[in-house]
């Protein structure tokens, strides 16, 4: 079995910990996919050290010579993408072909970022006095500490490292452990592409430990977070009690709406992609089909009848369409909820347990789980499962679907279908996520636009596309008098 080492100051070194924390496979328990270890809080410091240090060099480069280590990253992932791609499948779960699409998401990623080095950084603005230029450029924020989920293990943490390093920060990333042998193959790219030793640093251990330390190591001057709003809470009390900056994207509770007038084939399609694939265990996933009711008995039937069709299985597998859950305990977490729908009184129409046959039972396996009568008050109508949970709601009109959409704390991602311009220009407007989708999957993001929620989904900052910018900078205001 393959154990993956720390990577600090351009070396990868064992744990002084002695304890070990191995990765297995969710779609086949007895294999082991990679070995870890839990670091040391003293080892994160360490790693801060190294980045710190390594601060001044680099950012001293210009853009277009840092540029040029994120392009020979890119390549190195590139011609990579098949075994890192089926790391991904064998350690977290998702399917191939998405694993495949998350490489590629990973490689275009660090070159849209490598060509960020040569645009423009800063602004000039009249000033009153005539003698006077004054100007806006931005300076990096320093070491930059990057803590992750597994859901999306190449994509996020490239999304993080590749920005934090074009702006001429270093970076401290501790990937999560569910995913931390794909996070080791992503650091050995950027390890091959030759960056300059301490620039790129990786620690690997718990969240209690290596992620409060990035919290609360003051070496770290910014920290970027994505997982869930209670770790989230925690890093972003964290920082502001230092006064590091940070950002923090968590989840969602992501609605689609479902107009009289909508094309019901495309949304039926777009549900079960945006809210099943990839088990459910999107930030962006759909999680609660808001349909009005004349079309409800349609939608429903259609729905039920593809959803029959979905083949449960490893990713690996070219028939597979679903994957299992990442884990034991996000297994017990999707049937603890599926219990909670069934006893707050909504009506299972498909699915809600374990699969077990067929040699299922070797991983964490759940049939897709559709739910109707479900009312607003319910938890699985509030709550994030992370999990192949379709909650079904009824309504009158667009109105009450919109008042429903919004009832919750969540506001990162919502779709609607409809064929009605009116109609989508009110949910443009009213609708209180940072992602608003028209005839689209609620889940599925580009990554030059920005990306990023409302109310508890985000600490209302965004990442990807120019919006990185405003995180993993300062902008600094020149005053020139001649
Ligand atoms: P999590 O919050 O359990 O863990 C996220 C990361 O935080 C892990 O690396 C973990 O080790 C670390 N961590 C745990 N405790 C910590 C602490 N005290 N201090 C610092 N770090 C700590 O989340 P998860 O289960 O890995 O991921 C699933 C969650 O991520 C879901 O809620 C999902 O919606 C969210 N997510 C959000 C986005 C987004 O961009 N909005 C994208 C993907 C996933």
């Amino acid at each position: 079995m393959i154990q993956y080492a720390n990577y600090i100051n351009g070396e990868w070194q064992s744990s002084n910990s002695g304890k070990t924390y191995q990765s297995i496979n969710p779609a086949s328990i007895n294999e082991v996919v990679g070995e870890v270890e839990y670091s040391l809080a003293e080892e994160l410091d360490t790693a801060a050290s190294y980045a710190k240090q390594a601060r001044t060099d680099w950012e001293k480069l210009t853009g277009a010579a840092r540029g040029q280590y994120l392009y020979k990253t890119a390549d190195i992932l590139e011609s990579r993408l098949e075994e890192i791609a089926e790391i991904m499948t064998k350690e977290m779960g998702k399917t191939l072909p998405e694993a495949k699409g998350e490489t590629a998401r990973g490689v275009a990623i660090l070159r849209y970022y490598a060509g960020e080095g040569l645009r423009e950084e800063g602004d000039v603005i009249p000033s009153t006095d005539a003698d006077a230029l004054m100007l806006t450029k931005r300076a990096p924020i320093g070491v930059v500490g990057v803590i992750t989920p597994w859901n999306f293990p190449v994509a996020i943490p490239i999304w993080k490292i590749a920005p934090a390093l074009i702006y001429g920060n270093t970076v401290v990333f501790k990937p999560a452990l569910e995913a931390s042998v794909t996070a080791a193959k992503v650091i050995e790219c950027f390890n091959e592409a030759g960056l300059p030793n301490g620039v790129v640093n990786m620690v690997n251990g718990e969240g209690e430990v290596i992620g409060q330390q990035i919290v609360d190591n003051p070496q770290i001057n910014g920290i970027t977070f994505t997982g869930s709003d209670k770790t989230g809470k925690i890093v972003g009390q964290g920082a502001l009690n230092r006064g590091a900056k940070y950002q923090l994207e968590m989840g969602g509770k992501n609605p689609v709406i479902v107009t009289k007038d909508a094309d019901i084939d495309l949304a039926v399609d777009a549900t079960i992609s945006g809210g099943l694939r990839s088990t459910g265990q999107k930030c962006t996933a759909t999680s609660r089909v808001i349909i009005e009711e004349s079309i409800y008995p349609t939608f429903t039937e259609k729905l039920l009848k593809k959803v029959k069709e979905i083949t449960v299985g490893n990713g690996l597998h070219p028939d597979t369409w679903m994957g299992p859950s990442v884990s034991e305990k996000q297994l017990n977490t999707v049937l603890d909820y599926i219990e909670i729908g069934k006893n707050e009184g909504a009506t299972l129409i498909h699915g809600g347990n374990r699969l077990m046959d067929n040699g299922l039972d070797q991983g964490f396996f759940v049939e897709p789980t559709i739910f109707e009568n479900v009312t607003t008050d319910m938890r699985i109508a509030q709550e994030e499962i992370f999990g192949p949970v379709l909650a079904l709601m009824k309504v009158k009109d667009l109105e009450e679907a919109l008042t429903i959409a919004n009832d919750v704390d969540f506001g990162l991602s919502a779709s609607i279908f409809t064929t009605n311009i009116q109609k989508m220009l009110t949910f443009i407007d009213d609708m209180e996520a940072g992602m608003v989708r028209i005839n689209a999957e609620s889940a599925g993001v580009e990554l030059q636009a920005p990306f990023g929620g409302m109310k508890k989904s985000s600490s209302h900052s965004r990442e990807q596309g120019q919006a990185a910018k405003e995180f993993y900078t300062n902008i600094k205001t020149v005053f020139i008098k001649g």
